[in-house]
């Protein structure tokens, strides 16, 4: 099934052609960002330079920190009054990222949402419950407008309340359920303890974190779906990037919108497709906030066969980072944005490790933090008020629960070079 059939099957000519068309396009709009008209210049790329596809390589990368060093509106190519909607992605450090979206981004945005999910198919027909965290995460409102254009029945219930969850999914017949994967082990955990099944649900999409083919397996059996994953990144408008067929072997890119290229992390040098290395994209249809070469950070591979569906080449699963990011309960999240924020708290020193455990599948993140040795000779009272301000001061800057320990001066491992700060005990299954 196809949301829009011609665009969705353009022979590789017409596609090249297409791609090329846009990315002068986009090479045009970025004259709009600072940021861009210098580094270009820098580089010597000007709209001449660009004549076939492979000529991309001649533009610089774009990086997380040149948008954080943007912050905030620095990489916006239209006036703010032409901004409709604003979210935000977490930095390494204090500052978020912002993104930014026209009336027309959103409508592109929608609409490639609607492909993913009518690829699968999903209709008007279906009733949508949309379990993730609304509100600047991209997740929420994104997969919100994509259903609500495909004409689906949306809830726009949210994340918590797990019980509450179940229930809405039976009394409303809920067919078709996007979460985390994680919170959907945690539902049907929930589903069972109530003694309850959730006969209505069909289809199950899952996004935000990395999973496997045995929780697909385990997901699919306990749920009664069949389950999808979803790959967005809100530097590429959110959730929609890139979607799972049918088939669920490899996820399909619009190519039309996004263009693709594998690169070795270290080199910067496209690798050929089969092989692995960091994902680059450069967004072809994006109007507020147009970007070149944008390095994810995720890796992954291009595939080298195409698709039955006729949808083109695909991207692998995400099998890991090229960076320190972390992602816990779907939110991301940098060692260096926990250091920032035990900076700013005199009582405790530097010196901290993060452990992230899978409990009862919800991810689980404890800190323990080395106080100085002043607050360490203080009275126990105030040890638990520390303790509570360091757990506030990480709620905030995260917006993540954590789980704080404060521990005795001189007791955590020192590290010569790169420090290893963050042991991650949960299984990759
Ligand atoms: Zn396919």
């Amino acid at each position: 099934m196809f949301w829009d059939k011609k665009t969705e099957t353009l022979k590789p000519a017409d596609l090249k052609a297409l791609q090329l068309k846009r990315l002068k396009k986009t090479l045009a709009q970025v004259q709009h960002v600072d940021f861009y008209q210098k580094r270009l210049a820098e580089a010597g790329v000007k709209a001449s330079s660009i004549k076939t596809l492979d000529d991309i390589r001649k533009i610089p990368f774009t990086k997380k920190q040149d948008l954080r060093d943007g912050y905030p509106f620095g990489f916006f190519a239209v006036p703010l009054k032409k901004i409709v909607r604003i979210h935000t992605t977490s930095g390494t450090t204090g500052k978020p990222t912002v993104v930014g979206y026209t009336r027309k981004d959103l409508d592109t945005w929608s609409d490639l949402i609607a492909r993913n999910m009518t690829m699968v198919g999903i209709t008007e027909e279906d009733v949508f419950q949309n379990m993730v965290n609304y509100g600047m995460f991209t997740g929420g409102l994104g997969f919100h407008y994509g259903a609500e254009k495909v004409g689906m029945t949306v809830i726009p219930s949210a994340t918590g309340n797990t019980k509450r969850q179940i229930e809405m999914i039976n009394d409303f017949g809920v067919t078709t359920i996007h979460c985390t994967p994680s919170y959907a082990m945690h539902l049907s955990e929930v589903a069972e303890e109530m003694g309850t099944t959730m006969d209505s649900l069909k289809t199950g999409i899952f996004g935000a974190e990395a999973w496997s083919e045995s929780t697909r397996k385990t997901l699919e059996s306990r749920l009664g779906v069949t389950a999808y994953d979803s790959y967005g990144l809100s530097e590429l408008f959110g959730p929609g990037v890139a979607f799972e067929c049918p088939e669920r072997d490899g996820l399909h890119i619009w190519h039309d919108s996004y263009l693709v290229e594998i690169i070795d992390p270290k080199t910067g040098e496209q690798v050929a497709d089969g092989e692995r290395g960091e994902m680059v994209v450069t967004p072809l249809v994006k109007e507020a906030m147009p970007l070149l070469r944008y390095r994810t950070g995720d890796v992954t591979l291009i595939m080298e066969d195409g698709c039955i569906c006729r949808r083109g080449k695909k991207i692998a699963r995400i099998t890991g980072r090229s960076d320190d990011m972390l992602v816990i309960r779907g939110i991301n999240v940098f060692p260096s944005q926990i250091e920032h924020v035990l900076l700013k708290i005199p009582e405790v020193g530097n010196q901290f490790m993060v452990y992230i455990d899978r409990i009862n599948h919800l991810d689980e993140m404890t800190v323990d933090v080395e106080i100085n040795r002043d607050s360490f000779s203080g009275e126990l009272a105030d040890l638990a008020n520390l303790q509570k301000k360091v757990v506030k001061e990480l709620r905030d800057a995260l917006e993540l629960r954590t789980t704080v320990k404060l521990v005795e001066p001189g007791s955590l491992p020192r590290f010569e070079g790169k420090a290893k700060r963050v042991v991650d005990r949960r299984e990759v299954v």
